[in-house]
């Protein structure tokens, strides 16, 4: 295969959840530009509806699904939508997440379990079910996690001060390595990015607060950039990647290598 052939997506179908907004809807349209047919979920149909439009802008095949992915049946119903309407599931990207920002003293055990909910078993009931799904077609298949920094390293009480959060994409990371072992022999191979700080609606408060701090501490000097995620998805997506699983991405100018 040449170069381009390497990541070429072209005849692959690939769900991204949360994909409505933000680092999701990036992703769904990076692999959307690289040839996919792209299903995204997310629970709010108002953000849905204007990701759809975006992306079939760009003659990009698309299906927006409402879906909870804490929820198995909404979770299976999302992956059966999708094999409907294209026919297969190539890809799974786990974006969807939440976070909630309370020192760890007094986080509260609701608060900490719907994070846990969303982050963590969203991840595990859409790799199991996309799992079945690839399985039976036997032509394996690339599952990315979207983690985060947060994940890999302690963050101070000022910057972000969200255990469950960090907890969670410790939590996602593992599972990540765990998974790509046990389904290597299925041909499907699973891999996590770990982002830094990005501008979405999940980082306002942290950025209107932090900006500076993390700028600071990123040796690049910067947050990161609309646009420097979608190739690091596609490279992970795509046989570019064919021997690599079990990995972690790390996306952040950066922070994490002092
Ligand atoms: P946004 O809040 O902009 O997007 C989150 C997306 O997830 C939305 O589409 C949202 O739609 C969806 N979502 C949330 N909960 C659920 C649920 N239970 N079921 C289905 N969909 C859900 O945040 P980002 O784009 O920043 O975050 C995307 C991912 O990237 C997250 O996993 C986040 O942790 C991770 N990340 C982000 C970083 C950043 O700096 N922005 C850094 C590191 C990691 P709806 O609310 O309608 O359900």
């Amino acid at each position: 295969m040449n170069v381009k052939e390497l990541f070429d997506l072209s005849a692959k179908v690939a769900l991204v959840t949360g994909g409505s907004r933000g680092l999701g809807l990036e992703i769904a349209q990076g692999l959307g530009e690289a040839g996919a047919a792209v299903a995204i979920t997310a629970r709010r149909e108002q953000w849905l509806v204007s990701a759809e439009a975006e992306l079939e802008a760009q003659h990009i095949q698309c299906l927006a699904l409402t879906c909870d992915v804490s929820q198995p049946s909404q979770v299976e119903g999302a992956i059966a939508a999708t094999v409907e309407r294209f026919g297969r599931i190539d890809i799974l990207v786990n974006n969807a997440g939440i976070s909630w920002a309370e020192p760890a003293l007094t986080m509260s055990l609701e608060k900490w379990r719907s994070v846990l909910e969303t982050n963590v078993t969203g991840c595990f009931l859409m790799s199991q079910a996309a799992g079945r799904a690839m399985m039976l077609a036997g032509r394996g298949g690339v599952i990315i996690n979207i983690a985060s920094i947060a994940g890999l390293v302690g963050t101070s009480p000022e910057v972000l001060d969200a255990i469950g959060y960090s907890a969670s994409k410790g939590a996602l990371i593992s599972l990540t390595r765990d998974l790509a072992v046990k389904w290597a022999r299925h041909g499907i191979r699973v891999n996590a990015i770990a982002p830094g700080f990005f501008d979405t609606r999940l980082t306002t408060h942290v950025l209107e607060r932090s900006r500076s701090d993390i700028e600071q501490s990123t040796p690049m000097g910067r947050i990161g950039r609309p646009g420097e995620l979608k190739g690091v998805a596609l490279f992970l997506a795509s046989p570019a990647s064919d021997y690599v699983t079990g990995q972690v991405l790390a996306v952040d100018g950066g922070a994490t290598a002092r």
